[in-house]
């Protein structure tokens, strides 16, 4: 008999996200026993990394104004985000970022009047990046773990990893449904001891999925578990096709250049020494939105005008020298720390070489506006939702405000929600958790196969960075498909390391059975989106397609092998494709310039 816990709420992820809905709920009512369980420490989820800042309207005396920002998001979007969840990012962030000050947030101040400061980011015509020198994320952690710590019924779970979502008869509805959140199931790392956690409500907080790609600037931990698990419990996951590359991964290993080291006044530069972007972006240079920038790169390491990195990959360089050392001590000393340790290279010395990196994705588990899933009880915030802020392209420093609005706003609704379903019966069928002990212990834990986990891994990892990178064309995508496809049915389902204690080995072989079928989400995703929008370039179609493609895609898992796409040569699980509108309220797409 599996071990079995309960609580009201269960939060499944201790980022940004996961710790700002804690708070929110524990607000509605202090009795409420509320677990985050998270399969890291809570400060080494991957929020931490976070650098360069979180936007928001708060200096319309200076003639910044919310419309500006809403237009900002939805046009950054290539007017495919939910206009009303656009207004409502903009709208709620004032508060948040007021709020966290509050709670000893220290926020980096101007110097003349000591009010908090904001910088430029790109695609925003004011600068509303607000920031902590380039460290937002940690600091914004440790100010959110700070505000849990006072509240004896939040529960850590820390390195717990959580396998799948429970479900139950919808007893308090008069209808026999199976489609209620009834709990997760979850191995605690430290002990390998399997439990069924339970509770009325849950929020997914599982972050984003960038480690399906291997030059990426996430967290080795950022693996879509949480996507894969609300996938295969039936809910849809919402325009997975767009994924963004951030324009300034560091060489060779893809860590992050901030933005702000733009909004700064940071140049990028080819190898003729030319500002290239005055080409692409006459007006924002620079600044544009990430799917421009990192498309111009592309085109310009395409047409022979990169430089060749020691590895032999092709790159561009960003120039910050101009900058002066002491503007660079303040506003971007973990980007130079970063640029010394990991390139060798001091950017108060010298430019340093930089490429398209996989940063983020705009897809993610379908909700509304309130980040309500399709099940009953459970709500999603943070990366892991796709509640369609950002559309087929976010804004810079718009996700650790969407973290914080959702945390908040779901954090309030699955609190209320337990409280009114306290007396709900969580019986769990038994049958359900064997399923699950079945499918990871026997299905993996005590598989056996000839191909090694890790290289599955990195075979997985590489084809994506090669098939499905910022232009993307149906060949390539076809190909990527076969490929994921040739590795999800090769023997890869084994754990050579059977100890219990900390087995990361058996974890590692967990987080890529998610993998796969993620990418094949992404892959089927892009082979249908015939357009080019936002961060999604397609070379057979370079135009925006309003008339078929405005609109979102929706993937539901299928057992049977039902597949939307032309070329299904799998024959195990499979993924069905369909349509969701984009809601509107007073913009009219247009052709974007930057
Ligand atoms: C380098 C970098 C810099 C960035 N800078 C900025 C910025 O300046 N401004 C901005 O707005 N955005 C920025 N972003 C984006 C932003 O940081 C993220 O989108 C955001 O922090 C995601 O937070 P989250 O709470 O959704 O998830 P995360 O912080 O990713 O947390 C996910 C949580 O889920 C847990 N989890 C996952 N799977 C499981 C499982 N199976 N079982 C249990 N727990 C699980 C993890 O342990 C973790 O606690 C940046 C992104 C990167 C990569």
């Amino acid at each position: 008999m599996t071990d079995s816990i309960s609580y009201d709420i269960l939060i499944i992820g201790s980022g940004i996200a996961g710790l700002r809905a804690a708070i929110s709920a524990v607000s509605v009512d202090s009795k409420l026993r509320i677990a985050v369980i998270s399969k890291v420490q809570v400060m080494r989820s991957h929020s931490v990394s976070a650098e360069g800042g979180t936007a928001a309207v708060i200096f319309e005396e200076e003639g910044d104004n919310q419309e500006s920002h809403i237009y900002d998001t939805i046009k950054g979007s290539d007017f495919l985000a939910d206009q009303d969840v656009a207004e409502k990012l903009v709208r709620s962030m004032p508060f948040e970022i007021y709020q966290l000050d509050h709670w000893g947030m220290p926020w980096s101040r101007r110097k003349e009047s000591g009010r908090i400061d904001q910088r430029w980011f790109g695609g925003y015509s004011f600068p509303r990046a607000t920031y902590a020198q380039d460290k937002v994320g940690f600091f914004e952690m440790q100010t959110l773990y700070d505000t849990c710590l006072k509240h004896d019924n939040i529960h850590f779970y820390n390195e717990w990893f959580c396998t799948s979502i429970l479900t139950g008869d919808g007893n308090h509805s008069g209808k026999n449904s199976n489609n209620n959140f009834r709990g997760v199931t979850a191995i605690e790392m430290k002990s390998g001891n399997f439990f069924k956690i339970k509770a009325p409500a849950g929020i997914i907080c599982t972050g984003g999925a960038g480690r399906i790609y291997s030059f990426s600037t996430y967290a080795y931990s950022s693996t879509p578990d949480g996507l894969d698990m609300a996938y295969r419990a039936g809910l849809a996951l919402k325009d997975m096709e767009f994924v963004q590359f951030h324009p300034t991964g560091i060489l060779p290993s893809g860590i992050l250049i901030t933005e702000g080291a733009r909004g700064e006044g940071g140049y990028l530069i080819n190898n003729q020494g030319e500002r290239f972007m005055k080409k692409y972006a006459p007006k924002s240079l620079e600044l544009a939105s990430r799917d421009v920038v990192s498309r111009a790169m592309m085109k310009e390491i395409e047409e022979g005008r990169g430089f060749k990195h020691e590895t032999g990959v092709h790159c561009l360089k960003i120039d910050l020298t101009h900058l002066g050392a002491e503007r660079i001590r303040e506003r971007l000393g973990g980007i130079r720390e970063i640029g010394i340790k990991f390139s060798g290279i001091d950017i108060i010395n010298e430019p340093i070489e930089i490429r398209p990196v996989c940063h983020y994705m705009m897809g993610g588990i379908h909700t509304n506006i309130d980040g309500a899933t399709e099940m009953k009880g459970l709500w999603a915030a943070g990366e892991a939702a796709c509640n369609s802020t950002h559309g087929a392209n976010r804004l810079g420093a718009n996700s650790t405000g969407e973290c914080l609005v959702w945390g908040k706003i779901t954090g309030e609704l699955a609190a209320h929600y337990a409280l009114n379903h306290k007396s709900d019966s969580l019986e769990i069928s038994e049958h359900q958790v064997l399923e699950e002990e079945k499918r990871i212990y026997d299905g993996i834990f005590r598989g056996n196969g000839q191909i090694n986990p890790y290289e599955a891994r990195k075979e997985l990892t590489d084809t994506m960075d090669a098939k499905a990178h910022v232009f993307r064309n149906e060949k390539d995508l076809a190909e990527g498909l076969k490929k994921v496809r040739e590795i999800k049915v090769s023997t890869w389902k084994h754990v050579d390391d059977h100890a219990r204690e900390y087995n990361t080995n058996f974890i590692n072989v967990m987080e890529l059975d998610s993998m796969i079928r993620t990418a094949e989400v992404v892959l089927i995703g892009a082979l249908n989106r015939h357009e080019t929008r936002g961060a999604h370039a397609m070379k057979e179609y370079p135009k925006r397609d309003d008339i078929n493609f405005l609109k979102h895609t929706l993937a539901y898992y299928t057992a049977s092998g039902i597949s939307a796409d032309r070329d299904n040569i799998n024959n195990e699980d499979g993924s069905k494709m369909g349509w969701f509108p984009v809601t509107f309220t007073r913009y009219t797409p247009v052709e974007r310039h930057y």
